[in-house]
C-alpha cells in the first residue's frame, strides 16, 4: 500500500484527506517511484483547495516530486536510480507527488544532478526551474548583465525568490517587486540590488513609460506585468511566467514596435526534455544547497492543507519542500 494526499468530491466541494491506498490504484507508467519528497506550489495550493486545476477527482495533487526508482519496464532507469518529476500534467491530470509513491512515464524523469539530493531538488521544484527557464529565456533573447537592471515581480514567493538568486549568481542586476516590506533583507540576501513596492508597477498607465528594465521575470501579470512592460528598455525582454496578482493583460503594441521588447511565455510543464535537463544541470551549478537556505521550508505531507491557504494568500516566502513521509 501507499500513503496519499487525496483530493475527493464531498457533494458540492471538494476536499483533501490523507488515504492508504493499493499500489494497484497508482496511474499507468513504466517507472514506479518511492516518492522520498514533493513541494508546495501555487498551483499545488489551487489543487489542494479544491480549486479546479485537477482535471478530474479523486486525485493525488503535487506538480513535483523526487524519489528513488523501484522498477521501469521500459528499462531506461534502473531500481535506486534518483530521479526528479516536474509537471508533465500530473497533479493536475494524474496523480502526483503528495504520495508515498508515483508511477510515471520514463520519458518525462530527469537525473537528479551530481551532487544533489532530493531535498535540494524539491527546494527547486517548479517555481526554481520555472525561474531558470525564465533567465534562460532571458539570455537567448540577448538580455545581458551590464544591460541594466533586471526586474522580478512576486519577488518574495517562489518563482521571484529563486529568479533573484539565479539572475544574481549570473551576474545581473536585480529588482525586486514585493507587497511585503518587512521582505526586504531577505530579497537583499538573495541578491537584490533595489527593492520596489508592488503598488509602483500597476501605477504605471501610459502605453509607454520611462525605459528602465533591460528584462523582466514576472510572476504576478495582470496590471503589474502591463506597468512593467510599458516601462522595458529599448530590445529588452519580458518573461512571463504567472498570474498571482491577475489573468489580464491591458496595454498596446507600442513597446513591442516602437521598442523592439520582446514578450517571451514560460510553461514549465511541457517544457522539452533536452532543455529541461539543460535547466536542471544549470540549477545544480548556480543554486547549491547553499544558496536555498534562507529560502526553503521544509513540512510533512498532513500540514499541505494548512499551508495550502497561505500560498494562494502570498504568505508562503520562498520554498516549501514537503516530506510524503512525515
Ligand atoms: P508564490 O510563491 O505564491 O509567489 C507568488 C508571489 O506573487 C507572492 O509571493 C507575492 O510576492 C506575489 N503576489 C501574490 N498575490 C499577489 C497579488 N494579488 N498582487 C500582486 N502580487 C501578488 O507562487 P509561485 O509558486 O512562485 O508561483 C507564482 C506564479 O507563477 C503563479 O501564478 C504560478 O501559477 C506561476 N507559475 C507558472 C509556471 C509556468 O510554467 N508558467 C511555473 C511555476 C509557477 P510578494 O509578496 O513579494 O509581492
Amino acid at each position: 500500500t501507499y500513503r496519499a494526499l487525496r483530493v475527493t468530491q464531498d457533494g458540492e466541494r471538494r476536499r483533501a484527506e490523507l488515504q492508504t491506498l493499493p499500489l494497484s490504484a497508482l496511474p499507468d507508467g513504466d517507472v514506479l517511484i518511492a516518492v522520498s519528497y514533493s513541494s508546495l506550489n501555487y498551483k499545488d495550493g489551487l489543487a489542494v483547495t479544491g480549486q479546479g486545476i485537477l482535471r478530474s477527482v479523486p486525485m493525488t495533487p503535487g506538480i513535483d516530486l523526487a524519489g528513488t526508482v523501484l522498477e521501469d519496464r521500459s528499462g531506461i532507469h534502473a531500481p535506486g536510480d534518483a530521479v526528479i518529476l516536474t509537471g508533465w500534467g500530473i497533479g493536475e491530470r494524474q496523480d502526483g507527488g503528495y504520495a508515498t509513491h508515483a508511477r510515471a512515464e520514463a520519458g518525462w524523469l530527469v537525473r537528479q544532478p551530481a551532487g544533489t539530493d532530493a531535498v535540494w531538488a524539491m527546494s527547486v521544484g517548479t517555481a526554481g526551474f520555472t525561474a531558470m527557464l525564465a533567465v534562460m529565456a532571458l539570455e537567448d533573447a540577448g538580455v545581458r548583465p551590464g544591460d541594466g537592471e533586471v526586474l522580478v515581480t512576486g519577488a518574495a514567493g517562489g518563482v521571484g525568490s529563486t529568479a533573484i538568486a539565479l539572475l544574481s549568481a549570473a551576474g545581473f542586476t536585480v529588482t525586486a517587486s514585493t507587497g511585503r516590506s518587512g521582505e526586504e533583507a531577505y530579497l537583499r540576501e538573495l541578491g537584490a540590488s533595489t527593492i520596489i513596492p508592488r503598488e509602483e508597477l500597476p501605477a504605471m498607465k501610459r502605453p509607454l513609460e520611462k525605459e528602465r528594465w533591460s528584462g523582466v521575470v514576472d510572476s504576478v501579470g495582470g496590471e503589474t506585468l502591463a506597468g512593467a512592460y510599458a516601462s522595458t528598455r529599448t530590445h529588452g525582454a519580458l518573461v512571463v511566467c504567472g498570474i498571482a496578482g491577475g489573468t489580464g493583460l491591458n496595454t498596446t503594441v507600442f513597446p513591442l514596435i516602437l521598442r523592439g521588447v520582446s514578450l517571451l511565455g514560460i510553461d514549465s510543464v511541457t517544457c522539452p526534455q533536452p532543455r529541461r535537463e539543460a535547466a536542471w544541470a544549470r540549477l545544480a551549478r548556480d543554486l547549491p544547497a547553499s544558496r536555498l537556505a534562507s529560502v526553503t521550508r521544509t513540512h510533512g505531507l498532513s500540514e499541505v492543507t494548512a499551508l495550502a491557504p497561505q500560498i494562494l494568500a502570498g504568505q508562503v516566502r520562498g520554498r516549501t519542500v514537503i516530506d510524503v513521509n512525515g
